[in-house]
């Protein structure tokens, strides 16, 4: 048959394999590059080289470049994907009672589905544009909403990193509420361990002393600022605080308590009996263990706190129509603004997880979650009456999930009958053994570990359920009486319900978001899918590490290959941000000192330039900063360093630096600058959040720095979701390696350091992504996206130079991954602001870039690798068509009360409503030829920053009873 065919039809048969082999094996970093190599071309062109080897080498300084990255050969997609799966296959998924913060929860397939696979949700950034970002702050308000409700309190945040660290702001916040002058912080002895250890951390250098007490029995007689209370605490026991509530107020001292969630479905919430502050993990609403993260921690407080209270806080306010609309509140409390005196370094938190806790919420509702609680605590009590007539002893009575269970000298034969049933229970010691039951426990599994305790195989009848609360802790309080709560319990609902909230959103999957500093690049879906896969997904933090050699393999691997790519010798995966990576950082460079007695060693210098976070995280750990000057190019003044240095000389810890810097310039001395500061016997932290621009081209561990942190959800693909999760590893030399991170409840080999996260590994499951994103670009792909990103940002540089000013460049006129432009003359000019460009730029279809950092009117834009030509292009016509509307201003034909500017952004409301402005509809919304039909609109007008924080509002209004007040 074969030979009947016509060779013509032979050559299309070859033609079309052929084809399809070339696009089969497209290497993954041609699908992560935007550009093509034609397109490279064309750009190159306009900078006037035609080589991007060449051009680069003129951009990135001689005396930093790097020999040949050693990673990996690149896998494709589907290669690393199977490569993945082996090592995933390594872990083995038990059915883990450990409790300890966290528990096995159902993942709601509706929200698996539609917000956490869902790159509408989880590739948006930070809700510092409200107007693009009312999907996801309501899904945010929701949060706070569930929150308030559930512990009792007046107002949370939305989001914190993990419990631990939420508990550790929490004192921090008591410190600077309480009225008493004492430094001593009560913990109770049955707080979560992992908690206490990063209590002790943060208390080290803040002048915090840490009791360790029972505060069941009496508190001291000591004077204290705060007490710190588990409910239920880590045993499982629910004790009555009331009077203790009553006599540390009586002291002055301010009552923290941390709390779990689907407890307080139905238990009398810590708000009822005076908690002040209330912490804890809303992992169990619905979010994976992941090996310990990433899950949204929560904060909630009395209103009087509100303005000391860390993170972020979603607020209602009206927008320019008086309609309500949501926005991030009270910002002037962040470290962005607040440097060493903000109240916390959280930058990047949890968002996306906040996201799936609330939704989780708003799909069971009240009486939905109610009934997981009761069944959770019926099951316990079935477990408990029936072990208790075999003869176990139960060390507490009250108790709601969580057994702690007197087993004698059986400990260790009910460990291991448990082990070989596929479970892993809690060792609490030598003769007691913890069993925490959650939503996916039934009849059948209280049965099997009735047989694992009893050791019995007949089957053995379970005793019937009872209500086994005292009454000190029973709730009778009402909670999520809003509609949300109510209207989402069919999935068809709930799904448009999803898909409504994100279209408000502009997304990744839209739009560039030109962010500088934040580099917004693809998520690939290749990097995202083992995130779900359910080795990776279902392991508890603590169980035992042999259950754990995948995520051990992955975690070695992705240690290895970012140590390579960044000169460093050794990595900590626990910081689970880039601030809390500065943190450990800084920990580090303190520790190393005192080893070699320097312990006098505190001061740390800090360029005017520097993001929020540097001097935040500084002060946590204790250090003094001292800031450096920039000269007019924006580059460091190095005669103020060493003036600086040189002042401080016998006390100087540490410089914090970025590379290239803040200003988006490869700056030429920075081997200089690191020379220095070891010549006044400090060490140098590179600053790793603009890595993106020299990946493959340079290594801070070779060129002089010490320490670094980076940010794998910007340079490493992890997407922002919102607002975190983020993971912010920090590398380090030899030198500080013994000082790296460690954790008390999982031993971590050559970690001496103390811990700063609840987990080991910090956010763990999104580990996968940047393994994912390292092994299918390979050395000489992530070199190319670093030469990219440069040749990206310098297209737009020179698209806009002329229309605007390019604020810092090098000597040869480029800039590094990013640049900064000038828009402070237009105030003058035209009337136009920041803000206006910005809101403009959202008719036009664009997320707007970074506003005001680091130079306040500027705007800073880091287009990445990932985005082609044509979107590039489209950016660059945006931003040319706003300047001519600037022009327009300038030259009187509209008015700086009425143009295009000032009223962006334009709603739907707008051009339905009266049109009597000075511009029409088409010049309002189509500004451009050719803008695409479908294009998107804001729901809300511009929206008033203070108007919400004069009439602070952090919950879900009540729909009936709200409109917004007058002014
Ligand atoms: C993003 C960023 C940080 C902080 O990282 P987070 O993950 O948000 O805590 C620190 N420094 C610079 C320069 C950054 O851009």
């Amino acid at each position: 048959m074969l030979f009947c065919v016509a060779p013509r039809e032979w050559r299309f048969f070859a033609f079309f394999i052929e084809d399809f082999v070339v696009s089969a094996h497209a290497p993954f970093v041609s699908r992560h590059i935007g550009p093509s190599p034609a397109e490279q071309e064309k750009m190159l062109k306009l900078l006037g080289f035609s080589r991007l080897d060449d051009f680069v080498d003129a951009v990135v300084p001689q005396d930093i470049r790097r020999k040949e990255m050693r990673l990996p050969a690149p896998l494709s997609e589907r290669e690393a994907l199977a490569a993945l799966q082996k090592i995933a296959n390594k872990n083995q998924v038990f059915r883990s009672l450990i409790g300890q913060g966290y528990y096995g929860t159902v993942v709601p397939p509706v929200i698996l589905r539609n917000v956490l696979e869902n790159p509408a949700w989880y590739t948006s950034y930070t809700p510092y544009q409200p107007e693009i970002s009312q999907g996801r702050l309501e899904a945010l308000l929701n949060f706070q909403t569930m929150v308030c409700d559930l512990t009792g309190m007046e107002i949370a945040n939305a989001s914190l990193l993990d419990e631990a660290t939420a508990a550790a702001e929490a004192m921090m916040l008591a410190r600077r509420q309480s009225k008493a002058k004492s430094n001593v912080f009560l913990v109770d002895q049955r707080v979560h361990p992992q908690t206490i250890d990063v209590l002790l951390t943060r208390a080290g250098y803040q002048d915090i002393e840490i009791a360790v007490v029972d505060c069941k029995n009496e508190l001291p007689q000591t004077e204290y600022f705060g007490v710190l209370v588990q409910y239920p605490d880590t045993h499982g026991h629910v004790a009555d605080y009331r009077g203790l509530a009553e006599i540390a107020h009586a002291n002055g001292a301010v009552l923290v308590v941390a709390t779990d969630l689907l407890a307080l479905t139905i238990l009398t919430p810590p708000g009822e009996w005076n908690a002040d502050i209330v912490v804890g993990n809303a992992q169990r609403f619905g979010v994976p263990l992941g090996f310990g993260g990433p899950h949204a921690a929560f904060m909630a407080t009395r209103d009087s706190f509100k303005r000391a209270m860390p993170g972020r806080l979603v607020g209602i306010s009206v927008d320019s129509h008086g309609k309500p609309a949501y926005r991030l509140a009270l910002q002037t409390r962040e470290q962005h603004i607040r440097r060493e005196k903000a109240t916390s370094n959280v930058c990047t938190a949890q968002a996306l997880l906040a996201i799936m806790a609330g939704c989780y919420a708003v799909w069971h509702g009240a009486e939905g979650l109610r009934e997981i609680g009761v069944r959770v605590h019926r099951l316990a009590t079935q477990l408990a009456l029936t072990l208790e007539k075999h003869h176990f002893k139960f060390t507490y009575e009250n108790f709601f999930d969580t057994l702690h269970i007197d087993v004698g000298s059986r400990a260790d034969l009910i460990m291991q009958r448990a082990l070989d049933a596929g479970y892993n229970l809690r060792r609490i010691d030598a003769s007691s053994i913890g069993v925490s039951l959650d939503e996916l426990s039934s009849e059948a599994e209280v049965k099997l570990l009735v047989a694992i305790f009893t050791g019995r195989n007949e089957e053995i009848p379970l005793e019937k359920p009872q209500a086994m609360l005292p009454a000190f802790a029973v709730r009778s309080s009402q909670y999520l009486d809003h509609p949300v709560f109510k209207e989402h319990r069919s999935e068809t609902e709930m799904m448009r319900y999803l898909r409504k909230l994100s279209d408000w959103d502009l997304a990744l999957d839209r739009t560039m978001i030109p962010l500088g500093s934040c580099t917004m690049k693809l998520n690939a879906a290749s990097e995202m899918m083992p995130v779900t896969w359910r080795q990776f997904s279902d392991i508890h933090p603590f169980a035992p590490l042999e259950q754990a050699e995948g995520y051990r393999e992955m975690f070695d691997e992705l240690e290895a290959m970012l140590a390579e790519a960044t000169g460093y010798d050794a990595v900590s995966l626990q910081p689970n941000s880039g601030a809390q990576g500065e943190y450990a950082g800084l920990l580090a460079i303190r520790a190393y000192h005192e080893s070699r007695g320097d312990s006098q060693r505190n001061i740390c210098l800090i360029p005017q330039s520097a993001h929020g976070t540097n001097p935040a995280s500084a002060a946590l750990a204790g250090m003094e900063v001292v800031i450096v000057a920039c000269d007019e190019d924006g580059d460091i003044d190095i005669a103020d360093l060493v003036l600086k240095a040189e002042e401080h000389a016998d006390r100087l810890a540490a410089i914090m630096v970025t590379y290239p810097s803040t200003h988006g310039i490869f700056e030429r001395n920075i081997r200089e600058l690191c020379a220095i500061i070891h010549g006044y016997g400090g060490q140098v932290y590179l600053d790793g959040a603009n890595f993106n621009a020299q990946v493959g081209l340079a290594a801070p561990g070779h060129y002089g720095s010490d320490v670094s942190h980076l940010n794998l959800h910007k340079t490493f693909a992890i997407p922002h979701g919102g607002g975190g999760p983020g993971v912010g590893p920090i590398a380090v030399k030899e030198h500080l390696k013994p000082f790296l991170p460690g954790h008390s409840v999982v031993p971590l080999e050559h970690r001496g350091g103390l811990a700063v996260s609840a987990a080991p590994w910090g956010s763990a499951l999104v580990d996968v992504i940047p393994w994912m994103y390292l092994r299918m670009m390979g050395a000489d792909g992530l070199k190319k996206a670093s030469q990219v990103a440069i040749l990206n940002a310098n297209y737009i540089a020179a698209r806009l130079k002329g229309a605007y000013d390019v604020l810092y460049s090098d000597a040869d006129g480029h800039v590094a991954h990013e640049c900064i432009i000038d828009v402070r003359p237009y105030k003058d000019s035209a009337g136009v602001s920041v803000d206006d460009i910005a809101k403009r730029l959202m008719d036009y279809g664009f997320h707007a870039p970074t506003m005001s950092f680091p130079v306040p009117g500027t705007l800073m834009i880091e287009p990445t690798e990932s985005e082609t030509l044509a979107e590039l292009d489209r950016f660059c016509d945006a931003m040319l068509a706003i300047r001519e509307e600037i022009r327009r201003i300038e030259n009187g034909e509209w008015t700086h009360e009425d143009n295009p500017l000032v009223n962006a952004p334009h709603t739907l409301a707008d051009l339905t409503g009266d049109w009597n402005r000075g511009y029409d509809r088409k010049t309002a919304v189509f500004p451009l030829d050719g803008m695409n039909p479908g294009k998107y609109l804001t729901p809300v007008n511009r929206i008033d920053n203070a108007y919400g924080d004069r009439h602070l509002i952090c919950t879900c209004p009540s729909p009936i009873d709200w409109e917004p007040p007058k002014a």
